[in-house]
This record gives C-alpha cells, structure tokens and sequence, in this order.
C-alpha cells in the first residue's frame, strides 16, 4: 500500500508539473515533439520523461567526450530521451547501418530467398583480408560481411531501393548510388568501408532518419524477411562486430549493427564508427545511434554497450 500511494503522489507531481519533467538535450533548438513530428504531451509522454531526464544526466556525465555522438529514442513513442550530435538531420555516409534495408529491399524482388556466398576477403571487396567463408544473409549480418553484400547488390539500381527507402523513411539514393553504394560499400573492391570510401558515391541519410528506420525496422518485426535481418542483430551483439555490446551488458542483451564511414569531423581522422542497438533483444523499448570520432564501428560498439550499461535496469 504505501509504495501505490509513493506513485500516486509521484503520478500527482508529474501531472503538476509537467514542464520541469521535460528530458535535458544537448542540441539547442530542438522541438520536443517526436520523431514523427507530433507532439508528444500524452500521460505516456510524461511517464518517459523522468527515465529521461535522469538517463540523459547519466549518458552526458559518464561519456562526456565530444567524439562521442548520440542519439536515445523511446521505441514506443518515438520520442529521443538524450542526445548530443549536432545536425542529426544532415545526411551524412554512415557505412554498413543501411545494410539490414538493403537485405529486405532485396528479398522483396527475389521472394525473400537470400543467396549462400563464399567470401574470399580482400579479392571479393570484404573488409576482413582473410575472408569471411560461407555466409548466408543472417551470418553476412553478423560479421557485416562486404563480400557478401556485394554480391546481393551487383544488380541493384538506385531506383529499385528508392520506394523501399520511404517506407522506412530513409533519405532516397542518388542514382550514382546504385550497385554496392545501396549496401553503404564503395564501388572499389579493395578498400573499404575505410578512409578512401569517398563520400561523393555514398548513400547519404540522416542519423535521425536512420535511427527511425531501424525503430520501423522492429515495430514490422513479423513482416517477410525481418526475422533473418534481426536473427543477424542478435548474432552481431553476442559474437559478430558488436560482440562488444552484449559484453558490456550485465543482465541482458542486444540486437546490433556496426558501420564505418569516413570522418566528417574538423579534427580529420581516417574514420568514424556507428552502431545502432536496440535494446533489449527479446522485446526492445530503447534505441541507442552512436558515433565516435576516428574508430571501426566495432570499437563503437564497446561504447554503445558501456553507454547501455550506465542506464540498464
Ligand atoms: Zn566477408
């Protein structure tokens, strides 16, 4: 009884006081509606807030670097509970984030069978010199395979990904960036998604709109495809690129995607890291979008993880 009459007193401030409840955010000028442009001042609103507010306090204290950008988005609402990057509606090239929308625009024009690929490593365009092996779609996911995804998108033109990209609510593809540039690789075999990935070919969409996408990406879950994608998720947090993430956690885990793209900071370095990671895997209810300044997205993760540690139940 007494803890039901604490929350009827704590529902009683909240409805009191509404405004002092509003989550702290680095970027000024920011509304506070969400991310899809309403505004947010529903009682579910206000429940988020006092977890944002003191997650927001938690993620700006413990991870105050400047290389660190990101975003934290309420799954149910849309609503971005903290955040620190600047611009975060300015398309930029964000590597192999696009790679699970490449994987179902795909499988929608070939019945949702994924091909099984040998990668080779450097002489098939993968980042791991090496090689990957034997990959299928959810594998290729896990370890971000390039090889693999240049395969999928040999005859992928801009224009076949374009309607798929406004479902999910990305910015549309150029139409030079058919082929490889539609799986956030560049058109050259060698070398990439590093520091000669030029940004003139990449596919570029904006960290808010990708975090959206990936938001979509969980709330059509039981659509044709999506299963695969998010089996890859799992798999990268627990042993893939973001094998870092479900490492950090404590008592849960993820579903992540690494990326790296070239550096767009002042201070130039040979490149930036994403992950995103929805979090938790079974039934996530958080998005973290992270970027840090002149590290592989795997080393993105690690933060990631650690950031989600800080403010994990
Ligand atoms: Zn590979």
């Amino acid at each position: 009884m007494r803890i039901l009459a604490l929350l009827l007193v704590i529902v009683g401030l909240c409805l009191l006081f509404p405004g002092s409840q509003r989550a702290q955010r680095s970027t000024p000028g920011r509304s506070d509606s969400g991310m899809d442009g309403r505004s947010n001042l529903s009682s579910d609103s206000r429940g988020t807030s006092l977890f944002a507010q003191s997650t927001a306090q938690t993620l700006h204290r413990d991870f105050p670097s400047d290389d660190i950008s990101f975003l934290l988005i309420d799954i149910p609402s849309g609503e971005v509970l903290a955040s620190r990057w600047d611009h975060p509606e300015i398309p930029i090239a964000m590597g192999s984030l696009v790679k699970p929308f490449t994987a179902l625009a795909y499988g929608e024009g070939h019945d949702f069978r994924y091909p099984v690929h040998i990668c080779r490593g450097a002489s098939t365009g993968c980042w791991r010199p090496r090689g990957h092996g034997k990959m299928d779609l959810t594998s290729a996911i896990a370890q971000s395979c390039n090889s693999y995804f240049r395969m999928l998108t040999a005859q992928m033109t801009a224009a076949e990904m374009t309607p798929f990209a406004a479902r999910f609510g990305l910015q549309p593809p150029s139409k030079e960036n058919s082929g490889p540039a539609l799986a956030g690789l560049s058109n050259h075999v060698a070398a990439d998604p590093g520091p000669d990935h030029g940004s003139d070919t990449a596919w570029l969409i904006a960290p808010l709109n990708m975090a959206r996408a990936y938001r979509e990406l969980i709330r059509s879950r039981y659509d044709r495809g999506v299963r695969l994608v998010l089996d890859g998720m799992a798999q990268s947090a627990r042993q893939g690129t973001a094998a870092d993430v479900d490492r950090a956690l404590l008592n849960s885990v993820a579903l992540a995607k690494t990326g790296t793209a070239p550096c767009i900071h002042a201070r130039h370095a040979p490149g930036d890291g994403f992950t995103v990671v929805l979090f938790p895997a079974g039934h996530p209810t958080v998005l973290l979008l992270v970027r840090v300044h002149g590290v592989p997205g795997s080393q993105a993760a690690g933060i990631a993880g650690r950031m989600l540690r800080s403010i994990e139940p």
